[in-house]
């Protein structure tokens, strides 16, 4: 059967799956606050550590080394601190090393004051330049304090792959302190926090099907961690005061092990995403791929069409039945430049599209995006013979 809507957008927000959809329904209808130690309490905290184990098993982590927040933009400006604790001591991180390349919530640089923030460059793919960071670790005064870096693990907009194990090396030597934004990459490659070396991961509930409004902190390990943001009643480990969001939890959990488990099947994924790309360069091969020379996500492309400014495409797309991005349009509905094609040297660009779709995307989708493309490329003939 034709589809008559095709929701390509998944790294904006991940369709929430049937089983997320279940747990959320069951967690709605129970009564009780997870701290309270009436059978009623005991059985919503009973959900939360179940989430809890999916989570760190979706990483390779301990259970005990995640803390649940409310995204992945909490978990940020949780771990981008430059007070932290390791045991009863104080520890100070002097400064923050990012990539330009990230997503605003670690561009941001959390509590850290501007002036304490430094943005390592991306080459033309999107990579972050380990030169420039090896520089930039090797002016630390560490006599202020240890350098934190943060990174994505893969980009929100073109799915590039950091090399996260140079990264971490890098980091290493310099006896630094790595947090890794796993929100893209979780879920669609496999993540070990022991083998990717990040001392700390971040995920986001809704990008692997979860509800919106839950996310982690995974630790590699429970030597330290930053003085908390939200103070208050001691809920996790009193690094995350509040009563917990059960029901968003719980859909998380869920969404986490199916994520897991569907971590086998992404080469389907990468299959259908590599025939979009195939049919693109076939439709015009001015289309231009960016980031399609490093590693990338296999669900995702972010391309440009030559002619055509990527909001106006965006909307003919729309009105064609497509939900795609401009590119990441996750702040308040507007499209600006492209902070990360910028970073990329790639600043001429009209905009880019993003198209990132998952396990759930069907062929019938795959088909109404083609023949909007080849509407858009009809049109845009049209006009160019009537100039
Ligand atoms: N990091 C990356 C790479 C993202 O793509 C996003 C969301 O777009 C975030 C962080 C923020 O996640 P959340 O919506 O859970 O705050």
């Amino acid at each position: 059967m034709a589809a008559d809507r095709a929701y390509l957008d998944f790294n904006a927000s991940a369709p929430l799956t049937a089983d997320a959809r279940a747990a959320v329904a069951d967690a709605l209808s129970m009564p009780a606050n997870p701290s309270s130690v009436h059978s009623e309490g005991r059985a919503a905290r009973r959900l939360i550590e179940e989430a809890r184990r999916e989570v760190a098993a979706l990483v390779a982590a301990k259970p005990e080394h995640v803390f649940l927040t409310s995204g992945a933009t909490e978990a940020a400006t949780t771990l981008l601190s430059p007070d932290w604790q390791m045991g009863r001591g104080a520890l100070r991180m002097a400064r923050l090393y990012v990539s330009a390349a990230d997503h605003p919530c670690i561009l941001g640089g959390g509590r850290f004051a501007p002036d304490q923030v430094e943005v390592i460059g991306v080459d033309r793919q999107g990579v972050v330049d380990l030169g420039a960071l090896r520089t930039a670790l090797g002016h630390h005064e560490r006599s202020a304090g240890l350098p934190l870096v943060a990174i994505h693990a893969a980009n929100n907009e073109t799915g590039v792959i950091q090399p996260v194990a140079e990264v971490s090396k890098v980091v290493r030597e310099a006896g630094g302190v790595l947090v890794l934004d796993a929100v893209q990459a979780a879920g669609r490659i496999p993540l070990d926090i022991t083998r990717t070396c990040g001392d700390y991961l971040i995920v986001s509930s809704h990008k692997i099907g979860g509800p919106k409004g839950a996310g982690a902190i995974v630790a590699a390990a429970d030597l330290m961690m930053p003085k908390p943001l939200i103070t208050g009643g001691g809920q996790e480990k009193g690094h995350r005061a509040g009563t917990e969001n059960l029901a968003a939890i719980a859909g998380f959990g869920a969404a986490a092990r199916e994520a897991r488990e569907g971590l086998g099947r992404m080469g389907e994924v990468r299959a259908l995403r590599d025939e979009i790309e195939a049919f693109l360069a076939a439709s015009d091969p001015g289309i231009e791929i960016f980031g399609s020379g490093a590693e990338r996500l296999p669900n995702t492309t972010f391309f440009s069409i030559p002619g055509l400014k990527a909001e106006t495409v965006q909307i003919a797309f729309d009105l064609a039945g497509v939900a795609l991005s401009a590119g990441s349009a996750c702040s308040s509905g507007k499209v600006g430049a492209s902070h990360v094609l910028k970073a990329m040297g790639r600043g001429d660009q009209a905009g880019a599209l993003r198209l990132s779709i998952g396990l759930s995307t069907t062929r019938e989708e795959i088909a109404l995006f083609k023949s909007a493309l080849d509407g858009i490329l009809a049109r845009r003939s049209g006009r160019e013979r009537a100039a």
